[in-house]
């Protein structure tokens, strides 16, 4: 039976890399992959996931409208496994059409992304994952204290800041991963 997969992991904790190397595992078999990604992160160019080590291949890009279970049970053809990057940028009406894609279509769906936020919120389409998937799966990595980065801290101007949109794009802000504790260090936060 299909299932649906949130494997979740901050900032360059390689999802995109494990997202590539699973599709590469299907298709060495001779089986046919789909890969999505939500349209809202255009920084590699429409069309395109790009990793941070240079692989890089075609995605068919998601608008917030894209109904997904209608695009695949109107393809027509024998799909072996759904992989979707930064699924985070999902709608939530989005996860319930990739829950559909499981359920009713009986396909396997691995969906990539980040926890939550700058401001450690939940994105939408993380959110309803962590609510209805059936794994959810964490794919860690290391903050400079040597912990486990769980934060994906934004800075601007060489600043953490804990204010702002949820999405930037085309900004002047950059993001790294840390642990919670240092989080609190960067922003100069105390306990009340
Ligand atoms: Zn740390």
């Amino acid at each position: 039976m299909a299932k649906l997969y949130f494997r979740y992991g901050a900032m360059g904790s390689g999802k995109t890399i494990d997202l590539l190397k699973v599709a590469y595992n299907y298709e060495e078999r001779g089986q046919k992959v789909l890969i999505f990604a939500p349209a809202i992160d255009n920084r590699y160019g429409v069309g395109k996931i790009t990793t941070r080590v240079g692989l890089q291949r075609d995605a068919k890009i998601l608008d917030k409208s894209f109904n997904i279970y209608e695009y695949i049970k109107n393809m027509n053809q024998k799909i072996d496994c759904i992989l979707v990057d930064e699924s985070n940028f999902l709608t939530k009406k989005q996860v319930t059409e990739l829950s559909d894609v499981v359920d009713f279509l009986n396909i396997p769906v691995i969906c990539y992304g980040l926890r939550a936020d700058f401001k450690q919120n939940f994105f939408e389409g993380s959110h309803h994952l962590m609510e209805i998937a059936d794994k959810i799966e964490e794919i860690k990595t290391i903050c400079e204290c040597g912990a486990k980065a769980t934060v994906n801290m934004r800075f601007v101007d060489g600043k953490a800041v804990t204010q702002g949109e949820q999405v930037l794009i085309g900004g002047n802000e950059s993001y790294k991963a840390v642990c919670r504790k240092c989080y609190k260090r960067y922003i100069n936060y105390s306990p009340k």
